[in-house]
């Protein structure tokens, strides 16, 4: 037995769709419908996060267990517990686009372990009423990126859902990776995703929709009775409290994505989570040339609307969403535009706090703001790489020429025969005044860089690292999984036995399916 200290509330506490087949539906007055996982033909354990399996209170020979795996790939159900699927709608690339709801996601169960709540749920495990057109399942690409990464990004600091568990169902699943008409069957995957809860703003807004504000009001007051209890109890004033931090949280959120060169891709509001958390890895990518105007998302190519510099645009918009939802308990607008408004004057002191950071300057100065501008401004002018740009710059000493500096980070550079006349005197120009301005810093070179090193990470799961590892999975080599996963667990840390990952995109990848852009299917 995996003896979990199991603490359901989400399924016990609010409405149940009273419909108890699992057929397509629109599914109304309900949180959720009971929904059992798919049998899967020859399941197989991929990886396990032992960090995550042991805040849940497992040990390790639990995880390896037999009854391990038939739980986490949908084969036994965990005694006593009943597995569902959530209802909720969003707005897809700015429309609203009705329900929605958990179409593979299936959840387990919620665990009680040291004083900490944890929902646990797996993705691509079998059709639920929300799946609307598609499968229920997920295939090992996507599952491995969405593995790789949530782990990445909590070890990089920044709020996300976690994962316990990555496994092979045995199945086949066909997908139409580029939408051009060339279906292929691939392996299907299961991954078991972990957070405190899994609830989106879309979850809201459904109930708003339809004009059902009983429900809208149930589901509110459970979230501030489990997630947000320090507000105090449900009131109008409680709401509102609850909207700000829902805003402040979001921020937050997003100040790191920018600090990482994270792009999620998809942010629509069935894919902001209510906590704060990076949610739903889709066709997310990681920055290599700094480019504002990136996303990775091929759906998106056009519109670009979920590109990097418009993400926290888009998250204000997520919450203007969430703010009209929360509107008919609360009958205000004030205080909600109120919280929108603070979110725009937080934004920009919170990016320059954040890059402040990144540039090591500590003791503020006038002269901040144009410099990290102008920074912005050269890094466009050629192709440079921002994950090694940012690392390579701590080592830069107060003491040296603007030659020695640009020497220091001019492996950022992705064509450094570009950086040649007004390049290069853009750049001359600009670590001059860098230069300058350390002068002002108290600090030492060392104690800068140190701190500079705590911000900037040395390893991100760049796009083509994570097909790399794919590629091997896809053929049964899992070496370079394990590899990726031992290797972002400590992404600010020197690692020299992993200096190879400390490396631009290599050429060949540039344009290759999977390491630059990628589609929404999964
Ligand atoms: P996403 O773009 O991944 O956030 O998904 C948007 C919606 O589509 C969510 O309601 C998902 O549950 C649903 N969905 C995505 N992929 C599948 C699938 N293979 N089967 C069923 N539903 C899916
Ligand atoms: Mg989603």
């Amino acid at each position: 037995m995996l003896n979990l200290t199991i603490k359901d509330s989400f399924n016990k506490e609010l409405p149940v769709d009273l419909v108890k087949d699992n057929t397509r539906r629109q599914v109304v007055e309900a949180c959720f419908s009971f929904v059992k996982p798919k049998k899967t033909s020859n399941p197989k354990i991929l990886h396990v996060s032992e960090d995550m399996a042991s805040r849940l209170g497992f040990y390790e020979e639990k995880t390896s267990s037999e009854a391990f795996k038939n739980i986490f790939t949908g084969n036994e159900i965990y005694p006593n517990t009943n597995p569902y699927a959530m209802c909720y709608g969003g707005h897809q690339f700015g429309h609203w686009a009705g329900q929605l709801g958990d179409g593979r996601a299936i959840n387990l169960f919620e665990v009680t372990h040291n004083k900490k709540n944890w929902a646990l749920q797996l993705k691509g495990a079998g059709e639920t009423p929300y799946s609307r057109t598609a499968d229920g399942l997920a295939v090992l690409r996507s599952s491995i990126r969405e593995y790789l990464c949530s782990e990445a990004m909590y070890y990089l600091g920044v709020p996300t859902t976690r994962a316990l568990s990555l496994a092979l169902s045995g199945d086949q699943v066909l997908r139409d990776v580029m939408y051009d008409g060339n279906p292929a069957y691939e392996k299907g995957a299961i991954v078991c995703r972990v957070a405190e809860s899994f609830l989106r703003f879309g979850n809201y807004q459904i109930f708003t929709a339809r004009g059902d504000l009983k429900t809208l009001k149930t589901l509110v007051d459970y979230t501030i009775k489990h997630h947000f209890k320090y507000l105090g109890e449900p009131s109008k004033n409680t709401y509102i409290s609850f909207f700000k931090e829902v805003a402040n949280r979001s921020l937050d959120m997003v100040i790191h994505w920018q600090r990482v060169g994270f792009v999620h891709g998809v942010m629509n509001t069935d894919n902001m989570s209510i906590l704060g958390l990076t949610i739903d890895y889709g066709p997310y990518g990681w920055l290599e040339g700094y480019d504002h105007g990136w996303t990775p998302n091929t759906t998106d190519n056009t519109h670009k609307r979920y590109r990097y510099d418009s993400q926290p645009e888009i998250v204000l918009w997520n919450l203007y969403q969430l703010a009209n939802a929360l509107y008919p308990l609360i009958e205000e607008a004030e205080p909600l535009e109120a919280i929108l408004e603070s979110y725009q004057e937080e934004f920009p002191k919170k990016y320059l706090k954040m890059m402040h950071y990144k540039l090591g300057l500590f003791s503020p100065n006038e002269m901040d703001e144009k410099l990290i501008f102008n920074l912005e401004e050269v890094l466009h002018k050629t192709e440079t790489d921002m994950t090694i740009f940012f690392r390579l710059l701590s080592s830069v000493s107060k003491n040296d020429t603007v030659k020695e500096a640009i020497r220091k980070i001019e492996k950022a550079f992705y064509t450094s025969s570009e950086v040649v006349g007004e390049i290069k005197k853009s750049w001359e120009n600009w670590f001059q005044n860098y230069l300058d301005r350390l002068e002002k810093e108290t600090v030492l070179d060392e104690e800068r860089k140190a701190k500079m090193n705590t911000v900037n990470p040395k390893y991100v799961l760049r796009n083509y690292m994570a097909q790399l590892a794919i590629d091997d999975a896809d053929k049964g080599n899992y070496a370079l999984l394990n590899e990726l996963y031992e290797l972002l667990k400590k992404p600010y840390e020197e690692q020299p036995k992993y200096e190879r990952w400390f490396a631009k995109r290599p050429e060949w990848a540039r344009n290759k399916v999977g390491c630059s852009m990628l589609s929404c299917s999964s």
